[in-house]
């Protein structure tokens, strides 16, 4: 792999995809951008647009699709972009999808791929309403994946305390889903219909999905 690539990475809430962005930075130098992070850096640089964006969050309002492309705009011209970067959480929509096809086309710069981890809705809901916590020591478990060697004793500090995370429950798993299918997924096509979409399993493991997308990244 040599030259810069621009991705998009997609997938609904829960597939990981936040963790693989992370290790395909670490592993290729390219960038992971979340549009979070991004409207932090540049209200923090006080830029332009990061003032517009700040004024705009200040009364309250959401920052507009156009402040978002503007600041994606800003950020990929920074020098540690220079091997790529990895859209994380964005686009969201059709609309941004578009819009950013288009700063980026005005800009020579054209998306190399959109890679979707692919999951099915009953994966992402098995995955998440299992998990719980140790409450002493924090140890992650599953119900199914990851259960403690003595049923409801901490491997690691013996406590038998365990915590689950309020918004982890079936409901609020599925609302989330059915927004991320409502709004989200039709970019999906949008890439397909571009010649760029490629599809991980996601449903594999952590490593193997890793591995997955670095396999599509080394062809694109
Ligand atoms: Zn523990």
């Amino acid at each position: 792999m040599n030259a810069t690539k621009r991705i998009v990475l997609i997938g609904p809430p829960g597939c990981g995809k936040g963790t693989q962005a992370k290790r395909i930075e670490d592993a290729t130098g390219m960038v992971q951008l979340s549009t979070g992070d991004m409207l932090r850096a540049a209200v923090a640089a006080a830029s332009p647009i990061g003032l517009k964006a700040k004024a705009v969050m200040e009364a309250g309002q959401l920052v507009s699709d156009d402040i978002i492309i503007g600041m994606v705009a800003e950020r990929i011209k920074a020098p540690d972009c220079a091997k790529g970067f990895i859209l994380d959480g964005f686009p969201r929509s059709i609309p941004q999808a578009e819009a950013l096809s288009k700063m980026l086309a005005d800009n020579k710069q054209p998306m190399n791929g959109a890679i979707e981890i692919r999951v099915p809705d009953q994966f992402i809901v098995e995955r998440i309403t299992g998990r719980f916590t140790c409450a002493k020591c924090g140890a992650g478990y599953h119900d199914k994946f990851q259960k403690p060697a003595k049923d409801g004793v901490c491997d690691k500090c013996g406590a038998s305390d365990f915590s689950r995370r309020k918004d982890d429950n079936e409901e609020t798993v599925r609302t989330r889903l059915s927004a991320y299918h409502e709004v989200t997924s039709p970019i999906v096509g949008f890439y397909d219909r571009a010649g760029i979409l490629k599809v991980v399993d996601g449903t594999q493991g952590i490593d193997d999905v890793t591995k997955s997308i670095m396999k599509v990244l080394a062809e694109l």
